[in-house]
């Protein structure tokens, strides 16, 4: 019986399918269901005792779980408490970059949905993150991933969050500069932490103006994006000074020809071409090989190297994005 068999919750062979926003996956060996942050230590060192490997999932909307499953720890967070927190002081020169107003925190445990973060400032009359309402997901996996649409990144927002750092075993409190925000990147992308609770500058405002804009965007959001399976954008849009300059990854991939695209059970929306589709019988293997199909007919017709943004996780020989136990 090893480390993780004694902490209570843990179950075994959860089949991971309907955990993600593209609803592919086969079993995890383990899986545990957290509402508590504090519970992440416990878990990463259990593993890290037993020698397997973990994957802290949150909504699944950025990632791809392979049909054949994950064989470690797949950790859940569930821990969904919001409020508005304190005041805080203008910061910096106004006029000069980095320059942040005076506002008010709100503060949220990792695994709050954007959604809910959003609604729970508009009800404090705290505005700033409405352009954000409609993006799938966690306000944890918003900030590794710097999240962000209609021109906000949610890093514009961020003022600390508490991190635990596996490497470290450790609890701390991190700001805005050791995040290393850049296009859909931050410094978690790069070492292990995990974040437990997250704290946003946002400004008194007018919540009446807010909520509609939140309608409108909503309104946008379900006429643009494609219903189904997917996990969003595949792949990141190009850096603003490659050849693709201008141009967002849905316009060159559809110039390449592969709206409706299919192999099995994978498909490209005939809606946006950056929106790889499930149709409910997809395995890794349909994607990868849509994927790189995609990859090799951007690179000959463009020059450009297209790079993936969704995150493949779990036992496959194609798969090198996974957390792995040290
Ligand atoms: C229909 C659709 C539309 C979308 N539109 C947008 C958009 O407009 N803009 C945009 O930026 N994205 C968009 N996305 C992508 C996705 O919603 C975002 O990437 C989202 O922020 C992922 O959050 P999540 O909670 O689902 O994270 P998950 O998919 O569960 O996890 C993503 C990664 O974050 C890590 N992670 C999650 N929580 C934590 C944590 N607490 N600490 C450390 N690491 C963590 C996970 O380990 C994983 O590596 C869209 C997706 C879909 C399906």
């Amino acid at each position: 019986m090893g480390l993780l068999d004694k902490i209570e919750g843990i179950q075994r062979n959860v089949v991971l399918s309907d955990f993600t926003t593209f609803h592919m996956g086969g079993p995890a060996d383990y899986f545990y269901e957290l509402t508590d942050v504090m519970k992440f230590p416990e878990a990463v060192e259990a593993c890290r005792g037993d020698g397997l490997p973990y994957f802290l999932l949150a909504w699944g909307s950025n990632v791809l779980f392979s049909d054949k499953g994950f064989r470690g720890l797949v950790i859940r967070n569930l821990a969904r408490n919001c409020q508005a927190g304190a005041p805080v002081e203008a910061s910096g020169e106004p006029g000069k970059e980095g320059y942040r107003p005076a506002g008010q925190l709100i503060e949220a445990d990792s695994g709050t949905l954007l959604s809910q973060v959003i609604q729970t400032a508009l009800k404090n009359g705290l505005t700033g993150m409405e352009k954000l309402m409609g993006i799938p997901g966690t306000i944890g996996g918003a900030v590794r991933g710097n999240a962000g649409a209609f021109g906000l990144e949610i890093q514009s927002l961020f003022e600390k969050a508490l991190v635990y750092s596996p490497g470290e075993d450790r609890v701390k409190e991190v700001d805005r500069t050791a995040m290393n925000f850049t296009y859909r990147h931050s410094s978690l992308k790069e070492n292990r932490d995990i974040l437990l609770k997250i704290a946003l500058r946002l400004i008194p405002g007018d919540s009446a103006a807010a909520t509609e804009e939140v309608r409108q965007i909503m309104t946008y959001r379900a006429g643009r994006h494609p219903q189904g399976y997917s996990a969003g954008s595949f792949f990141k849009n190009p850096s603003r000074n490659s050849i693709g300059e201008g141009q967002s990854a849905g316009q060159l991939i559809e110039a390449c020809g592969f709206k409706g695209e299919k192999v099995g059970g994978a498909y490209i929306s005939d809606k946006h071409a950056n929106f790889l589709m499930n149709d409910g019988t997809a395995t890794m293997l349909d994607v990868m090989e849509l994927y790189t199909r995609i990859q090799e007919a951007v690179w000959k017709k463009f020059g450009l190297r297209l790079e993936r943004e969704v995150l493949l996780v779990g036992e496959h020989e194609y798969i090198a994005d996974i957390f792995r136990a040290e």
